[in-house]
C-alpha cells in the first residue's frame, strides 16, 4: 500500500478493490501536515517514546542508543542504526443501506470506550485491503464485497510505553448484510450503527479515525460509490 496518486483496481483475497485518484497535490500536503499530528507530535516527544524506552543496542547490547532526530536511534559504541519508521494501519468505513455507518466502541486501551472504526495494524506481508478485509471479519464477523480508498492520516498509538508513529490508510467498504455487525472479540465493547449525521468526530479515539470518518461524511455522501 502506499500513497501515490496512480489508478489500480483488481482483486486482492476475493475483495474487490478500485482505488480512485486522491486529491490534489495541495490538498495532500495540507492533509500530511494537519493540526492534530504537531499536537501529538508536542504531546509525545521522541524521547518519552521508542528513543527513551530501547536503551540498550540490540547488536552490541551497550546502553548507549541516542535519538537523532525524529526517527532513528543510533548506538554510540558501535555505530547500529535503528529507524523507527512509522506502521502501517488501515480503517474502513462500513456503510449499510440506509446510509448508517458502522462504528465501533473501543473495549481496550488505548481509548477504551471511546469510539473507533472497523480496523487495525498491517500484518507483514499483507496488502493493506487484506488487512482491512481481515480485521473487519474479525472484528465485527462482516465479509468485505468492495473497498475503495479514501486517504491517508497519521498518527500516535501509544501502547505498552511506547508511542508508535502510525500511518492510518482509510477505506470506504461495502459488505454484504451490515446490520447484522456485531462485537467479534473483546477489543470491541459494542457495535453501533449511526447516521452521519449523528457521527460526533470528537468521539473518535484518534484524530486520524475521525479523519477518515469525516471525509467521508464532508465528501462521499450516504453510500459508497464504487
Ligand atoms: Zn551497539
Amino acid at each position: 500500500m502506499n500513497n501515490e496518486p496512480s489508478v489500480a483496481a483488481g482483486g486482492r483475497g476475493g475483495v474487490e478493490c478500485v482505488c480512485v485518484v486522491p486529491p490534489t497535490p495541495s490538498a495532500w500536503v495540507g492533509r500530511v501536515e494537519h493540526e492534530d499530528w504537531g499536537f501529538l507530535m508536542s504531546a509525545m516527544p521522541f524521547d518519552t517514546g521508542p528513543g527513551g524506552l530501547f536503551r540498550y543496542c540490540p547488536k552490541c547490547a551497550a546502553a548507549a542508543m541516542r535519538a537523532v532526530g525524529s526517527k532513528l536511534l543510533r548506538c554510540e559504541a558501535c555505530g547500529f542504526e535503528l529507524y523507527m519508521n512509522p506502521a502501517a494501519a488501515v480503517a474502513g468505513v462500513i456503510v449499510d443501506p440506509r446510509g448508517r455507518m458502522v462504528v465501533l466502541v473501543r473495549g481496550k486501551e488505548p481509548g477504551k470506550g471511546l469510539w473507533d472504526l472497523p480496523g487495525g495494524f498491517v500484518d507483514p506481508g499483507e496488502t493493506a485491503e487484506e488487512a482491512l478485509a481481515r480485521e473487519i471479519r474479525e472484528e465485527v464477523g462482516l465479509d468485505v464485497t468492495a473497498m475503495r480508498y479514501l486517504g491517508s492520516w497519521p498518527n500516535v498509538y501509544p501502547y505498552g510505553g511506547i508511542a508508535y508513529r502510525t500511518l492510518d490508510f482509510g477505506f470506504v467498504c461495502e459488505a454484504v448484510g451490515v446490520e447484522g455487525a456485531r462485537a467479534m472479540e473483546s477489543e470491541v465493547e459494542r457495535v453501533l450503527l449511526l447516521e452521519p449525521a449523528d457521527v460526533d468526530l470528537g468521539r473518535f479515539a484518534f484524530p486520524s479515525v475521525g479523519r477518515i470518518a469525516g471525509e467521508y461524511i464532508k465528501n462521499i455522501g450516504p453510500k459508497p460509490q464504487t
